[in-house]
Protein backbone atom coordinates (compact mmCIF):
# COMPACT_ATOMS: atom_id res chain seq x y z
CA UNK A 1 0.00 0.00 0.00
CA UNK A 2 0.81 3.54 -0.89
CA UNK A 3 2.38 5.62 2.30
CA UNK A 4 2.25 9.34 1.65
CA UNK A 5 5.50 11.29 2.42
CA UNK A 6 5.47 13.48 5.14
CA UNK A 7 8.42 16.53 5.65
CA UNK A 8 7.57 17.97 8.94
CA UNK A 9 9.34 21.29 9.75
CA UNK A 10 9.37 22.51 13.02
CA UNK A 11 12.88 23.08 15.12
CA UNK A 12 11.23 22.47 18.65
CA UNK A 13 12.05 19.25 19.44
CA UNK A 14 9.25 17.88 21.31
CA UNK A 15 6.96 19.04 19.46
CA UNK A 16 8.89 17.69 16.50
CA UNK A 17 8.56 14.22 18.14
CA UNK A 18 4.95 14.60 19.14
CA UNK A 19 4.10 15.00 15.25
CA UNK A 20 6.14 12.44 14.19
CA UNK A 21 5.21 9.80 16.62
CA UNK A 22 1.58 10.40 15.73
CA UNK A 23 2.61 9.99 11.92
CA UNK A 24 4.41 6.86 12.68
CA UNK A 25 1.44 5.33 14.51
CA UNK A 26 -1.05 6.30 11.17
CA UNK A 27 1.61 4.63 9.04
CA UNK A 28 3.21 7.42 7.28
CA UNK A 29 6.39 8.10 6.11
CA UNK A 30 8.11 11.05 7.19
CA UNK A 31 11.22 13.38 7.33
CA UNK A 32 12.20 16.40 9.21
CA UNK A 33 13.65 19.79 9.02
CA UNK A 34 14.79 21.75 11.77
CA UNK A 35 15.79 24.86 9.79
CA UNK A 36 13.68 27.11 6.48
CA UNK A 37 17.36 25.98 4.47
CA UNK A 38 16.74 22.38 5.05
CA UNK A 39 13.19 22.05 4.54
CA UNK A 40 13.33 24.22 0.96
CA UNK A 41 16.09 21.15 0.40
CA UNK A 42 13.99 18.37 1.51
CA UNK A 43 11.44 19.60 -0.57
CA UNK A 44 13.11 19.52 -3.61
CA UNK A 45 15.08 16.42 -3.04
CA UNK A 46 12.19 13.98 -1.96
CA UNK A 47 9.21 15.47 -3.55
CA UNK A 48 6.99 14.95 -0.19
CA UNK A 49 3.32 14.69 -0.38
CA UNK A 50 2.72 17.35 1.89
CA UNK A 51 4.35 19.58 4.62
CA UNK A 52 3.56 20.52 7.80
CA UNK A 53 5.23 23.49 8.35
CA UNK A 54 6.14 26.05 11.84
CA UNK A 55 6.29 29.65 11.57
CA UNK A 56 8.77 30.53 13.90
CA UNK A 57 12.36 29.16 12.57
CA UNK A 58 15.55 30.18 13.07
CA UNK A 59 17.24 30.85 9.84
CA UNK A 60 13.51 32.05 8.03
CA UNK A 61 9.75 33.07 8.50
CA UNK A 62 7.46 30.03 7.76
CA UNK A 63 5.57 32.37 5.20
CA UNK A 64 8.86 32.96 3.28
CA UNK A 65 9.07 29.27 2.53
CA UNK A 66 5.40 29.12 1.60
CA UNK A 67 5.89 31.57 -1.28
CA UNK A 68 9.47 29.91 -2.16
CA UNK A 69 7.73 26.21 -2.53
CA UNK A 70 4.62 27.87 -4.08
CA UNK A 71 6.76 29.52 -6.91
CA UNK A 72 7.44 25.68 -8.13
CA UNK A 73 5.13 23.33 -5.91
CA UNK A 74 1.18 22.75 -5.51
CA UNK A 75 2.65 20.68 -2.63
CA UNK A 76 0.16 20.83 -0.11
CA UNK A 77 1.03 22.89 3.26
CA UNK A 78 -0.26 22.51 6.66
CA UNK A 79 0.90 25.27 8.55
CA UNK A 80 1.39 24.79 12.79
CA UNK A 81 1.49 27.78 14.41
CA UNK A 82 1.63 29.56 17.55
CA UNK A 83 0.49 32.34 15.93
CA UNK A 84 -3.19 33.34 16.54
CA UNK A 85 -3.64 36.33 15.01
CA UNK A 86 -6.08 36.56 12.02
CA UNK A 87 -3.57 38.91 10.14
CA UNK A 88 -0.74 35.65 10.61
CA UNK A 89 -3.53 32.99 9.09
CA UNK A 90 -4.46 35.52 6.59
CA UNK A 91 -0.63 36.05 5.63
CA UNK A 92 -0.02 32.47 5.27
CA UNK A 93 -3.08 31.58 3.32
CA UNK A 94 -2.71 34.28 0.78
CA UNK A 95 1.37 32.75 0.49
CA UNK A 96 -0.67 29.62 -0.82
CA UNK A 97 -0.70 27.49 2.48
CA UNK A 98 -3.47 24.76 2.08
CA UNK A 99 -4.49 24.98 6.10
CA UNK A 100 -3.62 26.31 8.88
CA UNK A 101 -3.62 24.81 13.20
CA UNK A 102 -2.99 26.75 15.99
CA UNK A 103 -0.60 25.53 19.09
CA UNK A 104 -1.43 24.20 21.19
CA UNK A 105 -3.52 21.45 18.70
CA UNK A 106 -4.66 18.31 19.05
CA UNK A 107 -3.14 15.10 17.75
CA UNK A 108 -6.82 13.97 16.10
CA UNK A 109 -7.19 17.19 14.93
CA UNK A 110 -3.82 17.39 13.01
CA UNK A 111 -4.76 13.79 11.67
CA UNK A 112 -7.92 15.22 10.51
CA UNK A 113 -6.98 18.24 8.61
CA UNK A 114 -3.78 15.76 7.01
CA UNK A 115 -7.19 13.63 5.84
CA UNK A 116 -8.26 15.96 4.25
CA UNK A 117 -5.55 17.37 2.53
CA UNK A 118 -4.75 13.73 1.24
CA UNK A 119 -8.04 13.64 0.10
CA UNK A 120 -8.04 16.38 -2.03
CA UNK A 121 -4.57 15.37 -3.65
CA UNK A 122 -6.24 12.07 -4.49
CA UNK A 123 -9.56 14.42 -5.97
CA UNK A 124 -7.27 16.10 -8.14
CA UNK A 125 -5.35 13.61 -9.75
CA UNK A 126 -9.10 11.46 -9.81
CA UNK A 127 -10.32 14.98 -11.41
CA UNK A 128 -7.51 14.79 -14.00
CA UNK A 129 -8.61 11.78 -15.57
CA UNK A 130 -12.09 11.65 -14.95
CA UNK A 131 -14.18 14.51 -16.53
CA UNK A 132 -12.94 17.89 -15.34
CA UNK A 133 -16.11 19.50 -16.75
CA UNK A 134 -18.13 18.58 -13.82
CA UNK A 135 -17.81 19.31 -10.14
CA UNK A 136 -19.59 17.70 -7.45
CA UNK A 137 -20.14 17.93 -3.39
CA UNK A 138 -22.95 16.28 -2.09
CA UNK A 139 -25.89 17.41 -3.57
CA UNK A 140 -24.54 19.88 -5.57
CA UNK A 141 -23.47 19.66 -8.92
CA UNK A 142 -21.44 22.33 -10.80
CA UNK A 143 -21.59 21.72 -15.22
CA UNK A 144 -18.57 24.25 -15.85
CA UNK A 145 -18.85 23.79 -19.51
CA UNK A 146 -22.75 24.40 -19.73
CA UNK A 147 -22.38 26.83 -16.82
CA UNK A 148 -25.27 25.28 -14.97
CA UNK A 149 -25.77 24.64 -11.46
CA UNK A 150 -27.76 21.77 -9.93
CA UNK A 151 -29.16 20.78 -6.63
CA UNK A 152 -30.15 17.50 -7.09
CA UNK A 153 -32.62 17.02 -10.12
CA UNK A 154 -33.39 20.96 -9.72
CA UNK A 155 -31.59 23.53 -11.66
CA UNK A 156 -30.46 26.50 -9.49
CA UNK A 157 -30.13 30.00 -10.95
CA UNK A 158 -27.33 32.25 -9.83
CA UNK A 159 -26.32 35.83 -11.10
CA UNK A 160 -22.65 36.18 -12.73
CA UNK A 161 -21.30 36.79 -9.38
CA UNK A 162 -23.24 34.10 -7.63
CA UNK A 163 -21.46 31.39 -10.43
CA UNK A 164 -18.15 33.10 -10.63
CA UNK A 165 -17.73 32.55 -6.66
CA UNK A 166 -19.11 29.18 -6.33
CA UNK A 167 -16.79 28.38 -9.28
CA UNK A 168 -14.30 29.42 -7.51
CA UNK A 169 -15.12 27.95 -4.61
CA UNK A 170 -15.32 24.71 -6.20
CA UNK A 171 -12.03 24.72 -7.94
CA UNK A 172 -10.54 24.98 -4.60
CA UNK A 173 -12.48 23.04 -2.72
CA UNK A 174 -11.06 21.77 0.71
CA UNK A 175 -9.15 24.85 0.90
CA UNK A 176 -9.44 28.03 2.98
CA UNK A 177 -9.54 31.04 0.25
CA UNK A 178 -9.01 34.43 2.54
CA UNK A 179 -11.60 37.43 1.63
CA UNK A 180 -8.20 39.37 -0.59
CA UNK A 181 -8.16 36.10 -2.29
CA UNK A 182 -11.76 36.36 -3.12
CA UNK A 183 -11.92 39.60 -4.02
CA UNK A 184 -9.25 39.52 -6.35
CA UNK A 185 -10.21 36.67 -8.32
CA UNK A 186 -13.66 37.75 -8.92
CA UNK A 187 -13.28 41.64 -9.33
CA UNK A 188 -9.85 41.82 -10.02
CA UNK A 189 -9.15 44.30 -7.18
CA UNK A 190 -10.52 45.64 -4.01
CA UNK A 191 -13.18 47.68 -5.30
CA UNK A 192 -15.61 45.43 -3.22
CA UNK A 193 -15.04 45.10 0.22
CA UNK A 194 -15.44 42.51 2.64
CA UNK A 195 -19.17 43.58 3.66
CA UNK A 196 -20.22 43.25 0.25
CA UNK A 197 -18.52 39.45 -0.23
CA UNK A 198 -20.74 38.63 2.34
CA UNK A 199 -23.71 39.57 1.28
CA UNK A 200 -22.81 38.21 -1.84
CA UNK A 201 -21.95 34.84 -0.19
CA UNK A 202 -25.36 35.37 1.91
CA UNK A 203 -27.48 35.18 -1.13
CA UNK A 204 -25.51 32.36 -2.81
CA UNK A 205 -25.94 29.80 0.16
CA UNK A 206 -29.92 30.88 0.04
CA UNK A 207 -29.73 29.21 -2.67
CA UNK A 208 -27.62 25.80 -2.48
CA UNK A 209 -27.98 25.51 1.38
CA UNK A 210 -31.51 25.20 1.45
CA UNK A 211 -32.13 22.81 4.05
CA UNK A 212 -30.96 24.19 7.48
CA UNK A 213 -30.32 19.91 8.52
CA UNK A 214 -28.22 19.61 5.45
CA UNK A 215 -24.34 19.84 6.34
CA UNK A 216 -22.95 22.81 5.16
CA UNK A 217 -21.63 23.27 1.97
CA UNK A 218 -19.95 26.01 2.71
CA UNK A 219 -17.73 26.44 5.19
CA UNK A 220 -17.23 30.19 6.84
CA UNK A 221 -14.12 30.44 8.91
CA UNK A 222 -14.59 33.84 10.95
CA UNK A 223 -12.50 36.54 10.12
CA UNK A 224 -10.03 34.55 7.90
CA UNK A 225 -12.61 33.37 4.30
CA UNK A 226 -14.39 30.34 3.34
CA UNK A 227 -13.75 26.79 2.09
CA UNK A 228 -15.52 24.33 0.23
CA UNK A 229 -16.30 20.69 1.20
CA UNK A 230 -14.62 18.62 -1.22
CA UNK A 231 -16.67 15.49 -2.47
CA UNK A 232 -17.58 13.33 -0.07
CA UNK A 233 -16.01 14.89 3.01
CA UNK A 234 -17.47 14.78 6.19
CA UNK A 235 -18.39 18.49 7.91
CA UNK A 236 -17.89 17.39 11.29
CA UNK A 237 -14.26 16.35 9.84
CA UNK A 238 -13.29 20.59 10.78
CA1 LIG B 1 9.31 27.36 16.18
Amino acid sequence: MYKPLILVVEDDKPIRKLITTTLETQGYKYHTAETGEAAILEAVSHQPDMMILDLGLPDMDGVDIIKKVRSWSNLPIIVVSARSEDRDKIDALDAGADDYLTKPFSVEELLARLRVSLRRIRYDSDKLQKDASVFKSGNLRIDYAAGCVWMEQEEIHLTPIEYKLLCLLAKNAGKVLTHNYILKEIWGSHTYDIPALRVFMATLRKKIEKSPSQSKIIQTHIGVGYRMLQAGEDSKVI
